[in-house]
């Protein structure tokens, strides 16, 4: 590859801490696990952090600890990553699918409204690419219906909009630490949120529903420990949370560099026809950098850009229109449009912190040649 798709920003001092708890006697759920829930909880703001090993987890076990299952209909938009309704689906309720908005791809509020019925549940509002959702409009919906919150933050801890972060609104937030994502341990994930009993019943249920973690019954007399329900196996481990670490305690100046490779890349790219970038909403994250194309010119851009080995990705085809959801939701692509068309357009360039001018260049120069746009 030239220009290469992702590259983490870990460092020395995280690899050293990793290696510090490799010489340890705990690598399990213990106390590096129980400094990062500290430190995420605070750079969140939000009361409880229960660390687990993957987002996917977390919206599962939020919407266990919600009381969602059988016979209940949960509202996710059709543009997110699939791992947005899945657990939906794992624990017996309905993803019910709604369109987006068009220049976004966020879940709107005017959709989310029609498909409110007796059954509906919960929410999952999805804070694609960095850009958050309107919170304040879909908490005011939730709480006229009597709704659940569970916000997918998977690309989206740094944002802000309305004078709202993610989870200061939702009954739960999930965020990921996926090897892409802009705080990362190879595999991870979180689960945050201001009510005490969501945090409890995820810790509860992240190992087992046994009534002593591992960390527990290590320290002091040995003591028996009880299954009080029935639960999972999502806990995050020691050496995972170590790499994290100082790597919170970076976050905001990793956010600036990519922030400076957004506007880079933004002032390439602007006012070319036919290519426009989705529309941001307050302070992004700045998860990833993607564009949208006309649709019928997208693979052929794909084809491209990695002929040139340049790092590309789609995030992502709308899931109404995988073979899956088409199966067994019975979704068709034109029941949701803006979500089709969106994922149909939509393109993601290389983005991360360590991306260059010269890469930026590179890139954006690649795009123009596609699109026989004289490069600069
Ligand atoms: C990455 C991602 C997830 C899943 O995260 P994992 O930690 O891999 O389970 C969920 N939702 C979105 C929008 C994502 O991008």
């Amino acid at each position: 590859m030239r220009v290469e798709f992702y590259r983490h920003a870990l460092d020395e001092a995280d690899i050293e801490a990793a290696a510090q708890t490799l010489r340890s006697v705990f690598l399990t759920t213990g106390p590096v696990c129980a400094r990062f829930e500290a430190d995420f909880a605070a750079y969140t703001g939000l009361a409880r952090c229960v660390s687990l090993n993957s987002c996917t987890a977390a919206l599962h076990l939020a919407l266990l600890a919600l009381g969602v299952g059988p016979g209940d209909e949960v509202i996710v938009p059709a543009m997110t990553f699939i791992a947005s309704a899945t657990p939906v689906v794992h624990v017996g309720a309905t993803p019910m699918l709604v369109d987006v908005e068009a220049d976004t791809g966020l879940m709107a509020p005017e959709t989310v409204r029609a498909a409110i019925t007796p059954r509906t549940k919960a929410i999952i509002p999805v804070h694609l690419y960095g850009v958050m959702a309107d919170m304040r409009a879909l908490k005011a919906l939730a709480e006229a219906h009597g709704l659940a919150i569970i916000e997918d933050a998977a690309h989206c801890i740094e944002a802000e909009r309305d004078g709202v972060r993610p989870g200061e609104l939702g009954d739960a937030v999930c965020y990921s630490f996926y090897a892409t994502k802009n705080l990362t341990c190879g595999e991870g994930g979180a689960l945050c949120t201001n009510r005490q009993d969501v945090a409890d019943r995820a810790l509860l249920l992240r190992q087992h529903g046994m009534s002593k973690e591992a960390a527990k019954r290590y320290h002091g007399l040995y003591q028996h420990w009880d299954m009080v329900d029935l639960g999972w196996k999502y806990n995050l481990g020691d050496i995972q949370a170590a790499l994290m670490v100082n790597q919170l305690a970076r976050l905001d100046g990793l956010w600036e560099k990519r922030r400076a490779v957004y506007e880079a890349y933004a002032s390439h790219l602007r006012d070319i026809p036919g290519l426009r970038l989705p529309g941001l909403r307050g302070k992004s994250a700045h998860h990833l950098f993607t564009i949208q194309v006309p649709a019928e010119k997208r693979d052929d851009l794909l084809a491209h850009l990695g002929k040139n080995e340049i790092g590309v990705a789609v995030n992502y085809r709308a899931i109404h229109a995988l073979t899956w959801f088409r199966k067994n939701l019975g979704c068709k692509p034109e029941d949701f449009p803006n979500a089709f068309a969106f994922g149909n357009g939509t393109l993601s360039l290389p983005f991360h912190t360590r991306l260059t001018p010269e890469e930026v260049a590179l890139v954006t120069d690649a795009v123009r040649g596609f699109l026989d746009i004289v490069p600069r």
